[in-house]
């Protein structure tokens, strides 16, 4: 089973709970692993998902350890481009490793529904 870390900023936590449904047949068969805020969107939208630690409090670089220990196939991460963040180190940490251990990183729904494409494609096939 393929894991996929998802983390959206306040102004994409919706994007992010569209995408997720726009794709139910895939991560019906992914293991979910979210920051803590973005993880409780997508449970209250109906999806099993592990939580790691709000982004600000850690959960970002909680997700980048996993990118080092290569536990995580993709990471979608929709950030707010007009926003600032006052956790930016961590964010650009895990870029920064999701580069160095060349895990797919995602971060507008566009790409991200491209490397769903090429994770699974009789799913997206499916889904039309
Ligand atoms: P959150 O963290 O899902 O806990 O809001 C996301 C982030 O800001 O990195």
């Amino acid at each position: 089973m393929k894991t996929i870390a998802v983390i959206a900023h306040d102004g994409r936590k919706a994007d992010m709970v569209g995408f997720l449904k726009d794709h139910i047949a895939v991560f019906r068969q992914v293991r979910l692993v979210a920051t803590g805020t973005t993880g409780q969107y997508a449970q209250k939208a109906g999806f099993a998902v592990d939580l790691k630690l709000s982004g600000p409090l850690g959960g970002d670089a909680q997700i980048a350890a996993m990118v080092a220990e290569h536990q995580l196939d993709a990471v979608f991460f929709f950030r707010d481009p007009l926003g600032k963040h006052p956790h930016e180190p961590d964010v650009q940490m895990l870029m920064r490793l999701c580069d160095l251990h060349d895990v797919p990183l995602a971060t507008n729904p566009a790409t991200a529904g491209y490397v769903i494409k090429g994770m699974f494609p009789d799913a997206a096939r499916a889904e039309g």
